[in-house]
């Protein structure tokens, strides 16, 4: 049995602690009670490791917490109420007043109001970098500075870092390096194993898979983790329910399936609408002459589903109807569920009161599900052709 079939369908599930049954139990309580007074005095001891309250370590949620941890090969892993919550909370926990922050350009928007509206008012400054250029990360560095944030790929035009060389940079400056590593989900990419010592994702992808969950899960060495865990994690209280954990382990259940699934039918898709006259060009990791199509392959095992095409149109109308003639995608934010979908950059203009946003109207970012990817083209082509 490989390693991860294991961590997915028995790592962190005592079942002889609850009737030897299957599915685990949704321990839905807030608090737990200590036999004795020498019993409590253990709890408190080891507040993230017992189990005293739920906004500290929950069983159910603690499955989770061990089964992403060893998926992402970190010591320790902490799960929370959301994607955007586990990066602000893996943040904050490094820097302080006076502080500096190295981040990749253009990261997921949050990110970007993380950085600019919020860590602003506590005098914490950043510079933003190609992430493609390995000496202008270098340069970037300051006296100040703490943490190197990276996304990899970025999931709107999939940019790449080469995760050892900036992990080296890192360590060599005395900073943490940190990783959104959403879009290749734990199954595709491990950044530990190149030294990269937070490992972020946004679970509400593809690790629950479901579009029924948001949840955020933060994977570092115990000693980190730790750290977050009793400043953070405890003070802001960004937990996810014991309901919550349990939906998302069975999401987990079936991930290195769906990652295989997605890998294959995008890689497919992508294949048969690349030269398609409508396309004026197309973002996609996994194509080989997308810049960092050799850097990707050697960090990454597989591809999400994730591409972005700019159409080749002047007619705003015109995409319009295209898209509506795109019935088997939804229109919505978001990805990485069981649905293929499409957020189309032309939803963010002409909104009545609303400034016009940086991106072009053209550009549609695709996310391909676990449907059939033959009827998925089939979709696609037919409704290029409108254009
Ligand atoms: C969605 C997303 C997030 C935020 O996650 P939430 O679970 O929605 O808070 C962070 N990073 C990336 C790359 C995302 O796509």
């Amino acid at each position: 049995m490989e390693d991860k079939d294991h961590i997915i369908n028995h790592l962190g599930e005592d079942r002889h602690k609850y009737y030897n049954a299957v599915s685990p139990p949704i321990i839905q309580t807030s608090n737990f009670a200590a036999a004795s007074v020498e019993d409590m005095r253990k709890m408190f001891s080891d507040e993230a490791g017992s189990h005293l309250y739920t906004r500290g370590n929950n069983p159910t949620v603690e499955i989770l917490r061990k089964k992403i941890a060893a998926l992402e090969h970190t010591e320790d892993a902490l799960i929370f109420s959301s994607g955007s919550a586990a990066i602000a909370n893996a943040v904050i926990s490094q820097v302080s007043q006076g502080d500096h922050i190295v981040c990749v350009k253009n990261p997921y928007s949050w990110t970007v109001k993380l950085l600019e509206n919020f860590l602003s008012r506590f005098g914490v400054t950043h510079s933003y970098v190609d992430g493609a250029n390995l000496e202008e990360i270098k340069a970037a560095f300051q006296e100040n500075t703490k943490v190197l944030f990276l996304e990899s790929p970025n999931t709107f035009y999939y940019g790449i870092q080469d995760l050892s060389e900036c992990a080296a940079i890192a360590k060599e400056h005395g900073a943490i390096s940190m990783i959104d590593n959403s879009y290749c989900s734990p199954i595709f990419q491990n950044p530990a194993d190149h030294g990269i010592d937070v490992t972020i994702h946004s679970g509400t992808k593809y690790i629950n898979g479901h579009s029924d969950v948001v949840v955020g899960i933060v994977c570092a060495s115990k000693k980190i983790i730790n750290q977050i865990f009793h400043n953070e994690y405890m003070t802001l209280g960004a937990i996810i329910s014991p309901f919550d954990a349990a939906l998302v382990i069975r999401g987990l259940r079936t991930l290195p399936l769906r990652m295989e699934r997605i890998n294959n039918s995008t890689i497919e898709v992508f294949e048969a609408i690349k030269h398609h006259k409508s396309i004026r060009e197309i973002y996609f990791p996994f194509d080989p002459d997308f810049p960092q199509y050799e850097l990707a392959k050697k960090q990454m095992s597989g591809t999400g589903g994730l591409f972005t095409i700019i159409f080749e149109t002047d007619d705003k109308s015109a995409l319009e109807k295209m898209i509506q003639r795109l019935d088997l995608f939804l229109i919505a934010v978001s990805w990485g569920g069981h649905e293929s979908l499409m957020f189309p950059s032309i939803c963010l203009h002409d909104i009545p009161g609303k400034e016009t946003p940086p991106f072009d109207w053209r550009v549609i970012r695709f996310s391909i599900g676990l449907e059939s990817p033959k009827i998925l083209i089939n979709n696609l082509l037919a409704a290029f052709d409108v254009l």
